[in-house]
């Protein structure tokens, strides 16, 4: 007997009996479990959804570290800005001209190309590739006196890769995505103003 045949029970009959009291019972009872079944069945609906909602959260800001790992990797590996302080005047003790020369040394073990720029032309500079960490790079940037007093050339534009597998010796490599082989474009640009520095007393050694 549901509730409603209760009702109607209770409607027509002022006395119901042990049987139909019993029945309101097991009628309330079943009701109170389904109401419970069913919230509870919303609940966990809706418990498993924010689940995923959370886990998906969650491996999107560990993809955002990972990324922001790589992108903090890819600045960190990033070779020094060369200053003015990196020019030198050499004199060639052979040929006795001036040199104008670049050194620096990297921290990292690097690919290095490198174009002087004049105007709007680009000359490639004398560099060797494969540059350890630690050892400096000279690259002869232009000839100066007798033939000028300083340099026509405006800037060096330098291109850094992490070393390749055929260096064979202080691997690393960075994972950003950007060009890993020194044929393909620079993973790292660096672009040095040139600076022609005033003369020493080493200019006695030229003259003498
Ligand atoms: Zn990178």
């Amino acid at each position: 007997m549901t509730i409603l045949h209760y009702v109607a029970a209770d409607a027509a009959d002022s006395s119901p009996s042990i049987t139909d009291w019993l029945t309101l019972v097991v009628a309330v009872l079943a009701l109170a479990g389904s109401v419970w079944a069913i919230i509870y069945n919303r609940s966990s609906a809706s418990s498993a959804r924010s689940a995923v909602a959370e886990a998906k959260k969650a491996a999107a800001a560990a993809e955002r570290v990972s990324q922001s790992e790589i992108d903090r990797d890819h600045e960190m590996f990033r070779p020094p800005q060369i200053g003015s302080e990196a020019f030198s005047l050499e004199v060639n003790p052979r040929t006795k001209e001036e040199n104008l020369v670049l050194k620096f040394t990297p921290a990292r073990t690097y690919r290095i190309t490198g174009q002087s720029i004049e105007g709007d032309s680009h000359s490639p500079l004398s560099c060797p590739l494969f540059n350890p960490a630690g050892v400096p790079v000279r690259i002869v940037v232009d000839v100066l006196r007798p033939h000028r007093e300083r340099s026509a050339v405006k800037e060096l534009r330098l291109s850094f890769w992490p070393p390749a597998q055929v260096d064979k010796r202080d691997l690393w490599t960075c994972r950003c995505g950007q060009p890993l082989e020194s044929h393909e474009s620079a993973h790292w640009e660096v672009t040095v103003p040139v600076v022609t520095p005033p003369r020493t007393p080493a200019e006695h050694v030229y003259s003498a």
